[in-house]
């Protein structure tokens, strides 16, 4: 190798090396995340009493401040936290809509984050430095406590941009006007049915730069948040691949990321969706943590300015393709007849103890041939056979009564699906409990209708057999 070569080889293992550290600290977030997981909050039906007393305490803390900025309709207090002291503000709010709590989570992760002394130092430094924060988390404590995604006078918080009726969105309009923020971070969650494009993959992350006109045309401010938007989607790719979505770009007039970027904020919409086996949302939760921190990194280093916009639309588009199971080619009997179609089930949700517990109910959403839908789990059915469950004869006290004498599983293998409690209560059963949990005298028609939820087995000609129990797939 000539010198002049030598010099070249070197000179590129330094820009080589110059990329590599720019992915350094996402990297390094990303491996010391449990340090600063924010431990008090667990899963996603906490509450404004919740976090109520984390934030007061933070009062105690140096260089960071903790202030009310108002009441929501039932008059639970509203706060932000400011951190830094840097000429470019930022806006973060969380949970405008009350069941979408995953960036709430996140946030107290980070304020977690600024607080620890470690060999992260010279970025927290670094964004402190550059930039001031302002954090709003739980914009909609009303919502939060009904886990619904309206506030207390069942307005969408979200489409009160325009009018400003309700007072949380009074007081979002309010903090934009006296921050001024250059970037703000409009902080959702999505349905886990969502996928990135037309593919098994949900979309675990979604992100929108949205328009502030309905050409949606691309000014300065909106482009800012695209190309972060393009700088933060090249770095998920290494953890969630194919997993990270854009929401299309219509133009909502009364939607306050489309506000937020008329009135000079580039706004960065994220939506927190679903992951595999991440019922609670801790996986999207640890992204959220680590693509904010890396938000902030870009735009003190302005690293996002050299991004190319174009990369923006090439990000695939949201759709709603995913379900929680779907069997194919199930061979089914209808008014005396044979015929063979695939189905697929979601489990809905329902809360229980004041919103802060749930279980699941299955359901079928769609069926006939589904070969353009996809299932978190799938089974083809083609070759099994099928038998409806039956409900065990005995009637037993209440569950626990159950689990004394009987395995649950055993019970399934035998061909009952179901079982009856002479006291049913649900709020005593595992959330993945294998059988449908009936009342003395309730009725249950095990068949294949739309919105129904059946129970049966399936039997493979090698022997394999499964059982399919309010919306999941049991391995027998
Ligand atoms: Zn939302």
């Amino acid at each position: 190798m000539k010198p002049i070569q030598v010099l070249l080889v070197i000179g590129l293992m330094f820009a080589v090396n110059t990329i590599f550290a720019q992915a350094d600290s996402s990297d390094q977030l990303f491996k010391k995340y449990d340090n600063y997981r924010e431990k008090r909050i667990t899963h996603r039906r906490f509450k404004h009493h919740d976090i109520e007393p984390i934030l007061l305490n933070m009062k105690k803390l140096p260089n960071v401040e903790v202030e009310e900025i108002g009441r929501s309709v039932e008059n639970r207090a509203i706060y932000m936290v400011k951190m830094g002291s840097g000429k470019i503000p930022v806006l973060l709010w969380s949970q405008m809509h009350g069941d979408e709590p995953t960036a709430t989570q996140a946030l107290f992760d980070i304020f977690n984050f600024f607080q620890k002394d470690d060999e992260l130092n010279p970025l927290r430094d670094k964004i402190l430095s550059e930039l001031t924060l302002y954090f709003i988390p739980m914009l909609n404590p009303d919502g939060a406590e009904r886990f619904t995604r309206r506030n207390a006078l069942q307005i969408d918080i979200n489409r009160d941009a325009r009018r400003l009726e309700s007072p949380e969105s009074k007081i979002l309009k309010a903090m934009r006007e006296r921050t001024q923020a250059k970037f703000g971070f409009n902080l959702h969650d999505q349905q886990k049915y969502y996928t990135a494009g037309h593919h098994p993959y949900p979309a675990s992350i979604t992100f929108l730069a949205p328009a502030y006109n309905p050409a949606e045309d691309m000014n300065p401010v909106r482009a800012n948040a695209a190309k972060l938007i393009v700088q933060l989607n090249n770095m998920l790719q290494k953890y969630i691949p194919h997993s990270v979505g854009k929401w299309n770009d219509d133009f909502e007039p009364r939607a306050f990321g489309e506000l937020m970027t008329k009135w000079g904020t580039s706004t960065v919409l994220i939506e927190s969706g679903g992951y595999s086996d991440d019922p609670e949302r801790q996986f999207v939760r640890k992204l959220n943590f680590v693509i904010l921190l890396t938000a902030f990194e870009a735009i003190a280093d302005k690293t996002y300015e050299k991004q190319p916009i174009d990369d923006y639309f090439k990000i695939p588009l949201n759709e709603k393709m995913l379900n929680d199971l779907i069997i194919r080619r199930l061979k089914i009997k209808e008014k005396g007849r044979a015929y063979r179609m695939d189905f697929s089930f979601r489990q809905r949700e329902i809360q229980y103890a004041h919103a802060t517990k749930f279980y699941h109910r299955g359901y079928i959403v769609d069926k006939g041939d589904l070969v353009t839908f996809f299932g978190y789990k799938e089974l083809d059915a083609d070759g099994m056979t099928m038998t409806l469950g039956k409900i065990l004869p005995k009637k037993y006290r209440n569950l626990s009564h159950f689990l004394k004498k009987k395995n649950p599983m055993e019970v399934l293998k035998s061909g009952y699906t179901a079982i009856r409690l002479r006291k049913k209560d649900m709020t005593q059963v595992p959330l993945d409990f294998p059988l449908i949990i009936l009342g003395k005298n309730e009725n249950y028609r095990n068949d294949f209708r739309l919105g129904h939820n059946p129970s049966f087995l399936l039997k493979s000609t090698t022997g394999k057999s499964y059982a399919v129990t309010n919306g999941q797939l049991i391995n027998l």
